[in-house]
């Protein structure tokens, strides 16, 4: 029995995988505070499992030692200002931590053969983690979507489908798809790969002995961006924080409905014209879950940002020379340290989220 809670009505139900939303069209969320006891960790366990006695799993999890990735100090730069490596994960994002939960998770309810609409780190990592469980995995992909991340699906036996035309139309052949057979294991709508993604925010407060003052995320479908409210809305829940980091997201520009509402002081963005950037992966022009995140940006008085391509650009420069190599998507957070940090005298971290390797250009 896994219970889920509706992020907009709050109606509580039992999740099942052919209704992955709730009736009034919102996405599903763990239930809130997700528990947090300290006592719970088990360090030995690899990952992110560490944390597994925090949550509801019956069989062993599909893993493959995703998570507890290096907190590093960028003291070079300035000395408040650490980095979190979350592209060292098993496909190079840190896509990992939630597929590994939301997988484990949905193979529980019986999937065996799961469904995805990601031309991206998301579709990658869902066909790592089914190869690994033995689960069939099928992925709807733009025609367009980036040739490398294409064969990195195909190479792990995911079954591959273009679909010419935008975004949209991939996802609108999936749900035609799903009418025969599997289940649409979604990186946007399971609810169970916030756990793994609220672990980030526990592995920072037991890497750096406490709660940091900000974190920046890159920002486009916004699931780091909730699982770490998530996380240290249990942290704080549970007595261990006194008050949440202000979380910050960043945009591209050129497709940034969420920094524009945030702006406008708008509770539900508004549609905007998908944009070219480099910062592919956010690249999300109607983000389901966008009114949990103006929410939980505006409750821990963080903020959400809009970058232009020459900052995008020239962050992820400045981390590879650090030696750290991203790619452009995982550079969003070192594009608005300063501003972050005039805020504040305590340490700032940044979400590097995805491998340079991807992106090599
Ligand atoms: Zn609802």
């Amino acid at each position: 029995m896994w219970t889920v809670q509706c992020a907009r009505c709050r109606q509580i139900a039992t999740y099942h995988p052919t209704r992955w939303h709730c009736d009034c069209g919102g996405p599903w969320e763990p239930p809130r505070p997700l528990p947090f006891d300290h006592r719970a960790i088990r360090p030995r366990q690899p990952g992110i499992w560490r944390y597994a006695e925090l949550w509801p799993f019956q069989q062993d999890p599909i893993t493959m030692g995703e998570g507890w990735t290096p907190l590093i100090p960028l003291s070079s730069i300035e000395p408040h200002l650490w980095a979190k490596l979350d592209y060292v994960m098993p496909t190079g994002s840190y896509k990992d931590r939630g597929t590994a939960t939301g997988l484990s998770a949905l193979r529980e309810m019986e999937a065996h053969h799961v469904m995805d609409d990601s031309s991206g780190n998301a579709g990658a990592s869902l066909a790592a983690y089914a190869a690994r469980a033995g689960l069939q995995a099928t992925l709807f992909v733009p025609a367009h979507a980036s040739p490398v991340k294409k064969a990195q699906m195909r190479a792990m036996g995911a079954h591959l489908v273009e679909v010419p035309g935008p975004r949209a139309q991939a996802t609108a052949a999936l749900m035609q798809a799903l009418e025969q057979d599997g289940i649409y294991a979604s990186h946007v709508y399971n609810p169970f790969i916030l756990l793994g993604l609220a672990a980030a925010a526990w592995e920072i407060w037991e890497q750096l002995g406490r709660a940091p003052d900000a974190v920046i995320t890159p920002l486009g479908h916004g699931m780091l961006f909730l699982g770490l409210f998530l996380g240290f809305e249990a942290l704080q829940a549970a007595g261990y924080i006194d008050r949440l980091p202000r979380l910050y997201g960043v945009q591209a520009a050129a497709c940034a409905p969420l920094a524009q509402a945030f702006a406008a002081g708008l509770e539900t963005p508004a549609p905007v014209a998908e944009g070219e950037t480099i910062a592919e992966g956010v690249r999300i022009a109607a983000p389901p879950r966008g009114p949990e995140i103006l929410q939980a940006a505006r409750i821990t008085e963080g903020a959400i940002l809009a970058v232009s391509e020459s900052e995008i650009q020239n962050a992820r420069e400045s981390l590879a020379r650090q030696g750290l190599f991203v790619e452009p998507t995982g550079a969003l957070a070192m594009t608005i340290w300063p501003q972050v940090l005039q805020e504040t005298d305590r340490a700032v971290v940044l979400m590097l989220t995805g491998s340079g390797l991807k992106s090599p250009d």
